[in-house]
Parts: C-alpha cells; sequence; structure tokens
C-alpha cells in the first residue's frame, strides 16, 4: 500500500518520498570511542550515523507535574518548572555529563561508559536537591505533592541529528537523535520509581566498582548496610534486562560532600579506598 495522488496533496507527499528515498539508501556507521561534542554530531548525509559503545543515560523527571496548573496557577507552575528544569542541566553540566537535553519535564544527563561514577553522583546530587530544597518548597506555594524520579540505564547508542537545518532562522526544527535503549531505559526507569529512588538497570549497576557506590557511609549507628537492593522486572516487558537496582537514600549530611568527592575520582582510580576507611 502507498499513498495515492487523491489522498494527499503533492507537496506532502514529495516530502514523504524524499525521506522514503533516504531510508533505502545504504547507511553508514562511524564508531567513536565516546560521546562526540554536539556540534560534531552529522546533520548533513543523511544516511550517516555515529555509534557509541555502553552510553549511560541518567534520567530525572518531576513527580506529580501533571497536578500543577498552567491556568489557574500560572505563576507557580513555571516556577517549578524552571527550579525542576534549571537545577537538572546546570547540575548535570557541572558533573559534565557529554550531552545534556530536556524532554517534558524530564532531563537526561548522558555519560561516557567510563563514568559509572560520575553519573551516579550527578544522580543522588540531584535527587538530594529534590528531596530537601524542590519538593518542599513547591508543596508550601502550591500544595501539590511533587518530588522526582530517577533512572539510570547504559547501553549502545546511535546518534545524528534529524530535521532541518535552518529555517528563516528557526532553530527547533532539528535535534540530536539517539537511537538504542540506554535513553529510553532510563526514562521507563524513572516512571517505575517511586518518590526520590533511584533505579538502575542490573548492566549499569554491575560498573559500579567502588564501595563509596554501594556501602553506606555508616550513618547513624556505625553499621554500614548495602545501599542498593534488587527488584526483579522479570515479568515486565517494556525492558530488555530482568533486573534494576533501587537506591533509596540521598547524600548523607555529615559524609555526603566527602562521598561525592570520592566518586567523582572513583573513574580514573578504580578501586579506591572509601570515606571513613
Ligand atoms: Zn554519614
Amino acid at each position: 500500500m502507498t499513498i495515492t495522488e487523491t489522498q494527499l496533496p503533492d507537496i506532502y507527499r514529495q516530502i514523504i518520498d524524499e525521506q522514503l528515498a533516504t531510508f533505502s539508501q545504504r547507511r553508514s556507521i562511524s564508531d567513536w570511542n565516546s560521546i562526540p561534542d554536539t556540534s560534531q554530531i552529522p546533520l548533513d548525509n543523511q544516511s550517516h550515523w555515529l555509534k557509541i559503545p555502553d552510553v549511560i543515560s541518567v534520567f530525572v523527571d518531576m513527580k506529580g507535574s501533571t497536578k500543577l496548573s498552567a491556568t489557574t496557577a500560572d505563576r507557580d507552575t513555571a516556577g517549578a518548572y524552571q527550579l525542576f528544569t534549571g537545577t537538572a542541566v546546570r547540575l548535570f553540566h557541572e558533573f559534565e555529563a557529554s550531552y545534556i537535553d530536556v524532554r517534558g519535564d524530564g532531563v537526561f544527563g548522558l555519560f561516557n561508559r567510563d563514568e559509572p561514577h560520575r553519573a551516579l553522583a550527578a544522580a543522588v546530587s540531584f535527587k538530594t536537591f529534590s528531596s530537601l530544597e524542590f519538593a518542599g518548597r513547591v508543596k508550601k506555594l502550591t500544595g501539590v505533592d511533587v518530588g522526582c524520579h530517577v533512572g539510570i540505564d547504559q547501553k549502545t547508542v546511535l546518534v545524528r541529528k534529524i530535521g532541518l537545518r535552518s529555517v528563516g532562522g528557526r532553530t527547533d526544527r532539528q535535534n540530536e537523535v539517539w537511537a538504542g535503549k540506554p535513553i529510553n531505559m532510563s526514562a521507563k526507569l524513572a516512571s517505575l520509581s517511586a518518590d526520590d529512588e533511584v533505579l538502575a538497570s542490573e548492566r549499569y549497576f554491575r560498573r559500579l566498582t567502588h564501595p563509596c557506590a554501594t556501602m553506606s557511609c555508616g550513618c547513624p549507628d556505625g553499621q554500614r548496610k548495602a545501599l542498593w537492593t534488587e527488584k526483579t522486572l522479570i515479568n515486565d516487558d517494556r525492558f530488555d534486562f530482568t533486573a534494576a537496582y533501587s537506591l533509596k537514600s540521598k547524600w548523607c549530611a555529615t559524609h555526603g560532600a566527602a562521598f561525592c568527592a570520592t566518586l567523582m575520582e572513583a573513574d580514573t582510580v578504580p578501586r579506591g579506598k572509601c570515606v571513613g576507611e
């Protein structure tokens, strides 16, 4: 079945035909070791894609955002979105995410395969902000219970820019398109997570080798505990893995900053000592 001449005006059918011609071309894929700078992601030559192995995606989205109204509480709703999204983008930037984008009321940051601890430090920092600063302020202002959902996954992605180069100075007609599992899976894990819970895929969780990423600081009773608990996803066909790991804790008020700094070093110094050891 194809679209007939009397089914859709010529001008629109032409566009579809051009895209179908691109689809039937042979595609070329270049392998990259790490996430390229956005300016290096191709837009021209529509059949060319970049492939990057084991990219880590940290996805945060706002719990309760559908209850915030742009009609009746416009100023407060605007403020909540700005505080949540603006902080996520700026924190991910400071944690040196290689790529950051906003999707609806969510933000995702991409990290290279050898940066699992940096990705975790970013996720826990944002979660700490959400639970100690964001949720209470927005609740006081709007009466709405908000919070954050966080998902993390890691797998190979393909990327290129898709869209129009420039139409009358408009910049909204193109964007980077990330094909592959980790962005979608991290978004789905986020949607499944409870308030202030980080849900990570098993394949990402296995990359966390540093004890500061897996064991608590021991507060308040001096007992160091495992930070993550396993959740089965065996009967959930939205995922291409069968287990996720759940992290409920935020940065400790006493040791958080030191843990964060240690995790930032952990990707270059794989099995260092943990804070307090
Ligand atoms: Zn502590």
